[in-house]
């Protein structure tokens, strides 16, 4: 099928203006001032008075499950096509996490094959939580370069106490390991970091970055909104050109205990000078949320949900009064920037046709394509996972 998408107000993320866009298969052949295009081959979308912007690129998404902190029963259930898709998400990158054990990365990798065949595009990192980092063929340079899907490796926890306690020479050797096999394959060799809650925040990253080549931007760490504190330290660490990347997903014990929800940490950081292109913002999707009561004592436990990444984006326009450019390119270009995702993140003559048609007062979305498959249409999901009921629950 070619689709014609016409009269929308185009966001690339820039500002593109009121133009028509050209699916044909899964890529972007034209966006232009008006094209002209028939034939019983062509479909035409009269997207007048929609926004037209890219799918969302989720960086971190438990999309084969996660958690396990409270016992196996608290592992949590793996992502479906319709959570990503509803939400606008078309790319999203999977990680193992805490548990790496009973999870594995054949069991993530299959996801992604999965996910990919339904509809959207996927990639995983290597390793989890822990160093030595767990890998697919024995070693992490040679996962880069070996596995496809493979673009870095993470969650690396630091600053947690289930962490492996790692020191600045054992993180400098692994960040080196995917340095090389990031630049040997072509990839980004990403060292995606959990920054837990403890005092040292950052303190590991400043010491690598110190004490050996590895530069600030191999690092992109992860849930920089989880305190004031540490979104503080966020700010220094762009100051060396580092990355800052906020999580979506949370729940009112973590905002009521000081989490700053993510469209307000980059607020914020805008307000204090950070470039908006070393600013992200990913769902952690799929993460388990422990829910306390007051004598702490576990009461429930939620899961996080990738469309947190939409409401985040909305809230950022809507309620911080980031322009749509600046808030859009949290969400598409800059994680992939920064995940060199070249064919991502964009809309452009030979990008992948990933696109989302918006309400412009709402932002809700309307209509989604991945790699030119129609996977939303007015606001109704018309393809599913393979095991997804027909009109799943929203
Ligand atoms: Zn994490």
């Amino acid at each position: 099928m070619i689709y014609l998408i016409k009269n929308a107000q185009v966001y690339s993320p820039e500002a593109l203006g009121r133009c028509d866009i050209l699916i044909a298969g899964t890529g972007i052949a034209e966006i232009a001032d008006d094209i002209s295009l028939s034939g019983d081959a062509v479909q035409v979308i009269d997207a007048g008075g929609m926004l037209a912007v890219p799918g969302l690129v989720d960086s971190l998404v438990h999309f084969s499950g996660g958690g396990g902190e409270g016992g196996f029963h608290t592992r949590t259930p793996d992502m479906t096509l319709t959570d990503a898709s509803l939400a606008g998400v078309t790319t999203v990158i999977g990680a193992l996490g805490t548990d790496a054990t009973t999870r594995s990365h054949a069991d993530l990798l299959a996801k992604a094959h999965a996910l990919d065949y339904e509809g959207i595009s996927t990639y995983c990192y290597s390793g989890s939580y822990q160093i030595p980092a767990k890998t697919i063929t024995g070693d992490l340079t040679r996962d880069l370069l070996l596995i496809d899907k493979c673009i870095g490796v993470g969650e690396i926890a630091i600053a947690d106490h289930r962490s492996s306690q790692p020191d600045a020479p054992q993180l400098a050797r692994l960040a080196a390991q995917a340095r090389v096999g990031g630049m040997l394959s072509g990839k980004a060799g990403i060292v995606s970091i959990h920054v837990g809650d403890s005092e040292t925040k950052l303190d590991l990253l400043h010491q690598v970055v110190e004490q050996s080549d590895i530069p600030a931007q191999q690092f992109y760490p992860t849930h920089m909104n989880r305190n004031a504190s540490l979104l503080e330290a966020g700010v220094a660490w762009s100051k060396l050109g580092g990355r800052l990347d906020f999580t979506t997903s949370t729940n009112a014990q973590f905002i009521a205990d000081g989490e700053i929800p993510a469209a307000e940490a980059v607020a914020r950081c805008l307000r204090a000078g950070v470039n908006i292109a070393q600013l992200t913002m990913s769902s952690d999707g799929n993460a388990s949320l422990p829910v306390f009561d007051e004598q702490g004592e576990l009461i429930g436990l939620e899961v996080g949900k990738v469309a947190s990444l939409l409401h985040s984006l909305q809230t950022l326009v809507q309620e911080y009064d980031v322009p749509m450019v600046k808030a859009l390119s949290c969400v598409t270009s800059s994680p992939a920037d920064i995940l060199r995702l070249s064919r991502k993140g964009r809309l452009a003559r030979g990008k992948d046709a990933d696109i989302l048609l918006l309400d412009p007062d709402t932002l809700a979305v309307r209509d989604v394509f991945g790699r030119g498959q129609r996977l939303v249409e007015n606001a109704t999901a018309v393809r599913f996972g393979t095991f997804e009921a027909p009109e799943p629950v929203r």
